[in-house]
């Protein structure tokens, strides 16, 4: 099976949902830098101070923040059994040094699965979208409700709009994704590693696609 796997795709494009499933799956640990930095910002650290002031209004963090966080986080032992990378690299620069870094301590990238949505989706989907305060699941206000308004069904946190999760903030977040992120789908299909998934279907039949993919 693949197992050290980047989950690519603009906001809203379902990778924290197809996450969670593989993660759950497959044995798998999930590392969100979106969930990271949002960490930090809950606990009132230095780096959380210095990531919000981007994360509000859509920017990215600047990529030595983001690089140095991440490189601490790959090499940690539970990685040894293959991770999910949701939400990095987001950067040409951040690519590079995960290609570097990866080769260093020996958990070289296996694919990257990238999740294709049109611009009307993504906007539907993210203005829609509540996140469980404790946990970071994922819920949508009309498609993917939890069964206690407000409440989530796993471990019973409160669900917030996330302050980025506006319109303002998305177009932003948008543009960053088609100017910074977008090309790096060619740096990956270069390499062989690039594997398309149309995340319009439904969560649960895109994870079934996906891990047959894996899986094969
Ligand atoms: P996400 O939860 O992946 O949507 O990330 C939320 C926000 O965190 C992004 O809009 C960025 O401001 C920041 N962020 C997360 N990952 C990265 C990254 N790899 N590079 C720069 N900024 C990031």
């Amino acid at each position: 099976m693949l197992k050290n796997i980047i989950l690519m795709g603009p906001p809203g494009a379902g990778k924290g949902t197809l996450a969670k499933q593989l993660k759950t799956a497959f044995n798998l640990t999930h590392i969100s830098t979106g969930d990271m930095f949002r960490e930090n910002i809950k606990g009132g650290t230095e780096l959380g101070l210095l990531a919000k002031k981007y994360i509000d209004d859509g920017h990215l963090v600047p990529d030595e923040v983001t690089i140095g966080m991440l490189k601490d986080r790959l090499a940690q032992e539970d990685c040894a059994n293959g991770f999910l990378l949701d939400g990095f690299p987001r950067t040409l620069p951040q690519a590079e040094a995960l290609e570097k870094l990866s080769k260093e301590i020996n958990r070289p990238i296996e694919v990257v699965v990238n999740l294709d949505c049109d611009n009307q989706e993504l906007i539907r989907r993210i203005s829609g979208r509540r996140v469980c305060k404790n946990c970071g699941a994922p819920y949508h206000i009309t498609t993917m409700k939890p069964k206690v308004e407000g409440v989530c069904d796993l471990c019973g946190g409160p669900l917030y709009q996330r302050a980025d999760d506006n319109e303002e903030a998305l177009k932003v977040r948008l543009d960053h994704y088609v100017h910074d992120t977008k090309p790096l789908l060619d740096f990956y299909a270069e390499r062989g590693l690039l594997e398309n998934f149309n995340s319009l279907m439904g969560s649960q039949e895109l994870f079934n696609q996906v891990s047959t993919f894996l899986n094969k």
